[in-house]
């Protein structure tokens, strides 16, 4: 995850890569160190089910989160121990919620390029020795055996919370960001969806509220569809 040397390399899923991170590596674990590391709703989700604790207590412990200044829109960051820089997870024998590692660590030693389904290469070459071992992968292959396809599907279902009229990068209201932001706080969509007025009114039986309490993942599935229908109104009338 350190800055990218060559940022013009344009990769597809057919392109081929060279590279293989190990424990004989004199790089090894440095570059989870001084990152930014932007998390998704379901990183969270991930990460703060390995770690068994709550999403409040995830994002006051490791992460800086605020609003955007002008577009409002929320930023989550892993935050990096503030004295070595280096990522609140990492250990000499490697990342310790490796399982449940972010999407960019995932990804790494590539990156999501500017258009769908165009990567780019984010490790430095120099510093990254994995890049110049002699294992060999499509793009493709490399994404599928780190496990992308979960934060890929979710991905998709936060894009589609916005309204189609609302542009990436546009500025949105405070009380929208805010909004948005409980898809990455689900402990404060637990304790709307505990009220059964709040159910009688979204039409969430109990069955459908017992298997959602049990499954994270539905959970946050419907997080995004009460977050849309309530961002739809909201636009509908300003
Ligand atoms: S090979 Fe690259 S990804 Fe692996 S530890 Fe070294 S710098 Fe990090
Ligand atoms: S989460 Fe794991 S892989 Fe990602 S930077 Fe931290 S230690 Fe490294």
């Amino acid at each position: 995850m350190n800055p990218a040397q060559d940022t013009h390399e344009v990769y597809r899923t057919e392109s081929t890569i060279r590279f293989a991170c190990h424990h004989d590596l004199p790089c090894f674990t440095q570059c989870c160190r001084d990152v930014n590391i932007y998390l998704t709703p379901y990183d969270i989700l991930r990460l703060r089910r390995s770690l068994r604790m709550g999403s409040g207590e995830f994002l006051a412990r490791y992460t800086r989160h605020y609003l955007a200044r002008v577009t409002h829109v929320p930023v989550v960051q892993l935050a990096m121990d503030s004295h070595t820089l280096r990522c609140p997870f990492v250990s000499d024998e490697g990342c310790r919620v490796y399982d449940d590692r972010p999407w960019a660590c995932r990804m790494f030693p590539l990156d999501l390029g500017n258009e769908s389904g165009v990567y780019r290469l984010l490790a430095d070459k120099k510093r990254c020795l994995g890049l110049h071992e002699g294992q060999r992968w499509t793009v493709g292959e490399w994404l599928e055996t780190q496990g992308v396809g979960p934060y890929e599907a979710m991905e998709q279902a936060l894009q589609q919370v916005m309204p189609p009229e609302f542009q990436p990068g546009q500025r949105m209201e405070a009380g929208l960001g805010k909004l948005l932001y409980l898809a990455y706080d689900l402990d404060r969509f637990d304790a709307i969806l505990d009220d059964p007025r709040f159910r009688a009114l979204h039409g969430i039986d109990e069955d459908r509220y017992v298997a959602v309490r049990q499954n994270d993942e539905e959970k946050l599935l419907l997080a995004f569809a009460y977050i849309q229908r309530q961002i739809a109104e909201l636009f509908s009338v300003l």
